[in-house]
């Protein structure tokens, strides 16, 4: 008897022998564990990894200097930068991205100096897009509204600057630690510094989309922005992920060993949004009618002032 002929016998036996639940929950268990070995080997629960664009051209003249907390700050790359926080690299690249560097603000003047320093020293040394450092402050006292800022950003940047097709969507406390890290837009929207020293170089959960993303502008025009109604801190990143998520089924990251970042430390500076419960129950339901299409009624836009390492806007919320 074949081996084949013996696997029918036993099979059929066993078809006799279970009832329909028991087969059901064979079935279940068969799929589970069977599917995901199917999936291609980047693909992960809600991400793709993805490997980092290779670097074009970057400066090889220098190194980074890091000091005993890891920052970067070279002074002769600093002097590279022009007035605004606006950097041109010097690449013959058709594909040159020109890319807006977005930062929510309001009273960390000590990080800010540690961000753009390090910043500035990190991009020119990958050299690889035309990049400003537009800081969004909110000038007034109420609660932050994170999101509410990058939405403001990418309207007031775009307004001085047409040419912009790719954003980069950032927080002040967040410091790339490897130039492996390619910052430019890829395909589809993507989380940076996935794994931060904070949680232990941990993906803390599958879909976190804070911190650090790039997304171009005509995808960011596509799901209507950030929602603007998220007050104090939590939940506009995981509204901004369902966006995404309902728009383009998946983000993407890069590698563990790449996506590696510091986050400054600090501790909470405002209240919680009690209410974002609530609002992440219907993310979809409000996603065209909250957002970059009801931008112009909350915020009155109050200076645009010209640094020698960034722009800064400042906005009061209404
Ligand atoms: N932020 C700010 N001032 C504040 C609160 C937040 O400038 O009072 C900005 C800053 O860019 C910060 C980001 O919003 O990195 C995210 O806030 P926070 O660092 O408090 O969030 P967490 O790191 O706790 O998620
Ligand atoms: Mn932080």
């Amino acid at each position: 008897m074949s081996i084949w002929t013996n696997l029918r016998i036993t099979l059929l036996k066993w078809n006799d022998r279970l009832n329909f639940v028991e087969k059901f929950i064979i079935f279940i268990l068969l799929v589970t564990f069977l599917f995901p070995l199917t999936l291609p080997n980047s693909y992960h629960f809600g991400y793709v990894e993805i490997q980092p664009p290779k670097l074009l051209c970057p400066h090889k003249q220098f190194d980074l200097h890091k000091n005993a907390y890891g920052y970067f700050n070279n002074s002769e790359q600093l002097a590279a930068v022009n007035n605004g926080g606006q950097y041109s690299n010097h690449c013959d690249s058709k594909h040159k991205q020109r890319v807006a560097i977005i930062v929510p603000f309001r009273n960390r003047t000590e990080h800010l100096k540690i961000f753009l320093q390090h910043m500035h020293s990190f991009l020119i040394k990958q050299n690889q897009i035309d990049y400003q450092i537009f800081i969004i402050e909110q000038a007034d006292d109420k609660p932050f509204n994170r999101a509410n800022l990058l939405n403001i950003g990418f309207q007031e940047s775009i307004g001085l600057d047409h040419k912009i097709d790719c954003f980069i969507f950032h927080d002040v406390d967040i410091l790339p630690m490897n130039i492996e890290q390619t910052y430019s837009c890829t395909k589809l929207p993507k989380h940076l510094c996935s794994y931060l020293d904070k949680f232990r170089f941990v993906l803390i959960y599958p879909t976190l989309f804070g911190g650090a993303i790039t997304i171009s502008a005509e995808q960011f025009r596509q799901v209507n922005g950030y929602s603007n109604l998220y007050s104090g801190w939590g939940g506009e990143d995981d509204d901004f992920y369902q966006r995404v998520q309902h728009q383009f089924g998946l983000i993407e990251r890069y590698p563990s060993d790449v996506a590696r970042c510091i986050m400054i430390k600090h501790g909470h500076d405002g209240p919680s949004n009690v209410e974002r419960q609530k609002l992440l129950a219907d993310v979809l339901g409000r996603m065209s009618i909250d957002g970059l299409s009801t931008l112009n009624q909350t915020y009155v836009r109050k200076s645009i002032e010209s640094y020698p390492l960034y722009t800064k806007i400042r906005a009061e919320l209404n």
